[in-house]
């Protein structure tokens, strides 16, 4: 679509046709080329064969953020401008804000109900997470935030859900959930199934195994000509070479990795590590040809983010009105769930 269209308000529920995907990001800045190879190559390809619902996961931000809640508003912007930057079409895919949906809670309580704390404590993410965000005493809140992710997943009745490897075990308790409520109260949920769509890490520049946001060794979707140069030149290569006639290592050097990873050339790219490997080719050749590929694949990224920064009032309007789509299905979710629970002797 472009900046111009303007997006219809869908206030009712429509038929589900079609299988449905949940997928989604929480706002904690902007999304990196490591996200493009892991989630957001796989998220453009899937909007054309699947109904699909992209979740911006501010609730899930309070479960460890609760020091940095001024960001919050820029970080989703940014999020679903990254989204629609590299090709996630607001007119396929419901782009929401999971806290514009507050069934996501309503429905987390009575799934916090059906998971025993023993459980929630086996969840093998939750050490990490308490890692990565310095805590030593889980709140309540952190230790259900896989029960709150099942609630996202079923509050829409996704059936598949993309995710990391690291994840699956999340999917795992969304899939106990459903099932224990339906055999409890009735068949209301769909048992959603995992999607692994790719096991390649992309190395951060500094040569770490990853690339990550709060690992400050990422070239962010957003960064500007100048600053790809920059993060590009400085790459970490292959610290035993010193001259470029020296024989060079391709496996742990982050250069090709990225050029693998983007460079659509691939004879030239194999060419390249031939060279590399002979000391034929010095590291600032290298290097400067993945400026090229980089700016190249960035180009039209850069463009559609332009378009949509220029209107930022469609940009609200693309949010509120995927919310509102969204909480319509969770509306519908919320009675079948109430009803199937006998919850509704008044009627709601
Ligand atoms: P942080 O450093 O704050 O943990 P991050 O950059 O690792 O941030 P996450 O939000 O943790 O980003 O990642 C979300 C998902 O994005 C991951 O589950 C993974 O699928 C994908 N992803 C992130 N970084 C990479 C990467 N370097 N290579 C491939 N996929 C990645
Ligand atoms: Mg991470």
């Amino acid at each position: 679509m472009t900046a111009e269209t303007t997006v219809p308000t869908v206030s009712s529920a429509p038929k589900k046709t079609r299988k449905r995907i949940l997928t989604g990001d929480r706002p904690t800045g902007r999304l990196h080329l490591g996200h493009y190879v892991g989630t957001l190559e796989n998220r453009v390809k899937l909007q054309e064969a699947y109904d699909t619902f992209l979740l911006v996961a501010d609730y899930h931000m309070l479960t460890t953020r609760l020091d940095h809640l001024d960001e919050i508003g820029r970080n989703v912007r940014d999020v679903v401008l990254d989204n629609l930057s590299v090709g996630i079409d607001p007119e396929k895919v419901t782009i929401y804000l999971q806290s514009l949906v507050p069934q996501t809670a309503e429905l987390h309580l009575y799934f916090s109900m059906l998971v025993s704390v023993s459980r929630a404590q086996r969840i093998p993410t939750l050490k990490e997470q308490m890692r990565d965000a310095h805590i030593t005493q889980p709140s309540y809140g952190l230790l259900g935030y896989p029960v709150l992710q099942a609630a996202d997943i079923l509050c829409v009745k996704g059936d598949l859900v993309p995710v990391g490897r690291d994840q699956e075990s999340h999917i795992e308790l969304t899939r106990e959930i459903a099932r224990r409520f339906n055999e409890l109260f009735g068949p209301v949920f769909p048992v959603p199934d995992a999607l692994i769509p790719s096991d390649t890490l992309l190395p951060g520049t500094d040569g770490n195994t990853k690339a990550g946001k709060s690992l400050g060794n990422a070239i962010d979707l957003a960064d500007d000509s100048e600053t790809v140069r920059r993060k590009v030149m400085g790459m970490y290569t292959d610290p035993a070479r010193i001259r470029a006639t020296d024989p060079g290592k391709v496996e742990g050097n982050p250069v090709f990795a990225y050029l693998e990873s983007f460079d659509p050339e691939k004879a030239e790219v194999e060419d390249l590590k031939e060279r590399y490997r002979g000391g034929r080719v010095g590291d600032v050749e290298v290097k400067k040809r993945l400026v090229t590929v980089l700016e190249r694949f960035l180009a039209p990224i850069r463009e559609r983010r332009a378009r949509f920064e220029r209107d930022p009032k469609l940009l609200d309007e693309i949010i509120r009105s995927g919310s509102d789509r969204a909480r319509a299905e969770a509306q519908q979710t919320l009675h079948d769930v109430r009803r199937a629970m006998k919850l509704d002797y008044f009627g709601l």
